[in-house]
């Protein structure tokens, strides 16, 4: 999501040109005008697919939405209002993209190029709606704090702080350490700023591999809409050779995936079997039962133990049979927290 007019919808087609080009290899790519699913690279599948040559290879995905433009005045129903709030709601992590190329062709809606006024126009907006998602709570906990319970009165105490926090014109998410009720409390809030941000900017072609930015006192991952849309153009080979050139490593859209991936505290573990090569997305910090249950639920419920070894060790051996006799597969149990790059078979009964 952005102010309009900042290349959001050509990083976005960008990055379902490419989605569609991979549609071919994952039948389950499903794509509409304004969504798209996107395979998160990983060399780690292509390494462990060269050793076990499984029949398919399927990476995690990461969806994408295109949100119309946002306008100042949105919490109050101007532009598309409401609407574009209720859309913003159903996502788990929000990007958003400020302009930072200079361009005297494409006008700026506020008429002049300023990313961090940009963030905090965006973010008052934001703001302003979780305003009023919270005054209401405040009145609704607040009539039954008068005779309520000690959880009652908790309640409102946090609510109130949630309060203050948008008051100052900060994020909900930027209220500080949470205890678990608090935690819970925030999540069934649904507010907007209690979600994960990612900070885009889309920069011109010659400030790309500049070094990192920041504005606001948040990151921003830089990326150069008009570049990656050239890109979504060309064969695999051509790109590859239009990134030396620029004497780049990789295309941005590979480092915005993987800022996705990241900023929703994502990790995946693989499994590298004759039948499938796969990625498995996981919360941080799951056990090897959660993990199992990403695969199916019975494998949680029926879970024994799990086989594990870290990737490159996997490699490295050569293989399943491999790494066994050199004793480098781990057995874990149900307190296992599972790592990025797990390679794992789960033993389970049914
Ligand atoms: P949106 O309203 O945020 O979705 O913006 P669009 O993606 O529709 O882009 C608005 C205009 O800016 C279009 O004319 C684009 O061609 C142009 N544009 C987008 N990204 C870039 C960029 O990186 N560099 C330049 N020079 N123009 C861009």
């Amino acid at each position: 999501m952005g102010l309009p007019n900042v290349g959001k919808s050509t990083l976005f087609n960008a990055l379902l040109k490419v989605a569609q080009a991979q549609a071919g290899n994952f039948p389950f790519t499903t794509i509409e005008p304004n969504i798209g699913v996107v395979a998160v690279p990983d060399e780690r599948l292509d390494q462990l697919a060269a050793l076990v040559k499984p029949a398919k290879i399927t990476p995690a995905t990461v969806r994408f939405v295109d949100i119309a433009g946002l306008v100042r005045g949105a919490s109050k129903g101007e532009g598309l209002g409401n609407k574009f709030l209720a859309h913003i709601r159903e996502v788990d992590a929000i990007a958003m993209v400020v302009r930072i190329f200079l361009d005297p062709n494409v006008t700026h809606v506020a008429g002049k190029i300023d990313p961090a006024d940009d963030i905090r126009t965006i973010q008052l907006e934001l703001i302003l709606a979780d305003l009023a998602t919270i005054e209401k709570r405040v009145d609704a906990v607040g009539g039954r704090a008068k005779t309520g319970d000690k959880d009652t009165h908790a309640q409102l105490a946090f609510f109130e702080k949630i309060q203050r926090v948008l008051e100052n014109e900060q994020l909900a998410r930027e209220v500080g350490e949470l205890t678990e009720d608090e935690t819970r409390w925030l999540k069934e809030l649904q507010l907007l700023t209690s979600k994960p941000f990612l900070y885009i900017g889309n920069v011109s072609e010659d400030q790309i591999g500049t070094g990192s930015w920041e504005l606001e006192r948040y990151p921003i991952l830089p990326i150069s809409a008009k570049l990656e849309a050239e890109l979504a153009e060309l064969t695999e080979e051509e790109q590859a050779e239009y990134l030396q050139e620029l004497n780049l490593r990789e295309p941005g859209r590979d480092a915005l995936i993987r800022a996705a991936y990241d900023v929703l505290g994502l990790a995946t573990y693989l499994t590298a079997g004759p039948k499938e090569v796969r990625a498995w997305t996981i919360t941080k910090g799951m056990t090897a039962p959660q993990a199992a249950g990403v695969i199916h639920g019975d494998f949680e419920r029926g879970f024994i133990a799990a086989d594990v070894i870290p990737w490159q060790k996997f490699v490295e051996a050569g293989g399943w049979a491999e790494a066994k006799t050199k004793g480098w597969v781990k057995t874990e149990g149900k307190t296992y927290i599972f790592k990025d790059g797990d390679v794992t078979v789960f033993r389970f009964n049914v």
